[in-house]
């Protein structure tokens, strides 16, 4: 058979020589998937990472990806998911029925909790919103339609810091599944299997990636059926991941402990020298006394912490000038997300801030993610900024 070259182009007959070996893995780019022949064509399985069958189940550098967070995480299982919100959205999916009941805190993830009210309710699926503080009122919320009760510590924006260890234990002794949106940990500070959870989300979007350039997201478990259960749902709805944003992710984890420390460390700096400052009534971080559920972060969280925090100004200063201090800052962005390289800061107006129940402050929230850049300049550009807020 002599083939024309534009079939020699697809079909060349050179394979490159196997054991090939470097730093970091290949990138694996698939939709198809070639079979050796049609008995392993008719016998794939693409449930327990056996053997490829697809590229939305999997590729060498995605099954890398998600033992390397499985790891991390202390868990047995990992599936990908194309964003953070995508692999909740999978999860309660996965878990939840017509009939159904689930709960989530009072300092849930704002689009968690936009799901319930809008997809899950058409789908005749209830939600109650339970006390993130009080685990006597998650208790009482448990009934027998309750089917999966979502744990978040910190809230993302008021950040008071819940028992959650105690939220797991109620769940755990009520039969109920419990899954932790466990972002803000980073895999490094909080295990949420340790304190018994039976799922840990996370957006792999913040400090995994570390570039502020990537979505993904990862549920990682223990347990088998719960794993299946996940993964059921993920290749019936279709959710897949890129393989350069895979390989993104996999260059990024390495510096991952280390950056999370620095930006801990900067975020401690920056949140103390704020806190001393008189435009600011209260400063909301887990590892400083006086923000409310610092003793759980205490006790849970080995000293670690996100280089994240909110401040509420003091209430002498209206929306506007909260806002013009938000505009005057030069090395702090505007925008959605954390964990980058670049710091953060978004002002929050009352409403948003009123999703916390205890909410008691009467100043504009205004919440800072701290990136790589140096501490002391940081420090100047607020400086400068609180001096245009006047
Ligand atoms: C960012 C974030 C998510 C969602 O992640 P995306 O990848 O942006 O969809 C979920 N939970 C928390 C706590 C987050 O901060």
């Amino acid at each position: 058979m002599t083939e024309k070259k534009s079939t020699g182009l697809i079909h060349h007959p050179y394979i490159p020589p196997a054991g090939f070996a470097s730093a970091q893995p290949g990138v694996f780019k698939a939709s198809t998937v070639i079979y050796k022949d049609v008995a392993a064509m008719r016998a794939r399985d693409w449930r327990y990472k056996k053997g490829y069958t697809y590229g939305l189940h999997g590729t060498p550098t995605t099954f890398l990806l998600e033992e390397k967070i499985a790891t991390l995480e202390g868990g047995k299982h990992c599936v990908l998911f194309p964003s953070g919100l995508a692999a909740i959205a999978n999860v309660s999916m996965a878990l939840l029925s017509s009939g159904d009941e689930v709960l989530i805190p009072s300092n849930v993830y704002g689009p968690n909790k936009a799901l319930c009210e809008n997809e899950f309710k058409r789908w005749g699926v209830a939600h109650q919103v339970y006390d993130t503080m009080d685990p006597a009122d998650l208790e009482r919320r448990i009934g027998p339609k309750t089917k999966l009760v979502w744990l978040e510590a910190p809230g993302s924006v008021s950040m008071e810091f819940p028992p959650v260890d105690e939220q797991a234990r109620i769940c755990r002794q009520k039969g109920v599944t419990s899954a932790l949106d466990n972002t803000w940990a980073g895999c490094i500070a909080l295990d949420g299997f340790a304190i018994g959870c039976d799922i840990v989300v996370h957006a792999l979007t913040k400090y995994p990636s570390g570039g502020a350039d990537v979505l993904m997201g990862a549920a990682v478990t223990r347990d088998d059926a719960l794993n299946e259960k996940i993964k059921l749902a993920h290749m019936r709805i279709g959710f897949g991941v890129g393989a350069n944003d895979a390989e993104a992710i996999l260059r990024s984890l390495p510096s991952l402990e280390i950056r999370y420390a620095a930006q801990d460390v900067a975020g401690r700096e920056l949140a103390a020298w704020l806190q001393s400052r008189p435009e600011v009534a209260q400063l909301l971080h887990p590892a400083f006394a006086g923000s409310p559920g610092h003793e759980h972060w205490q006790r849970l969280c080995g000293g670690k912490a996100a280089g994240l925090f909110s401040v509420v100004l003091d209430a002498r200063y209206s929306q506007a000038q909260v806002d013009r201090f938000c505009d005057a800052l030069k090395l702090f962005k505007l925008g959605y997300s954390w964990g980058g390289p670049v710091s953060l800061v978004v002002p929050y107006e009352m409403p948003q801030i009123r999703l916390a129940q205890h909410w008691k402050h009467k100043g504009v929230l205004v919440r800072f993610s701290i990136g790589l850049e140096d501490a002391a300049d940081l420090r100047a550009d607020l400086e400068q900024a609180l001096e245009q807020m006047k």
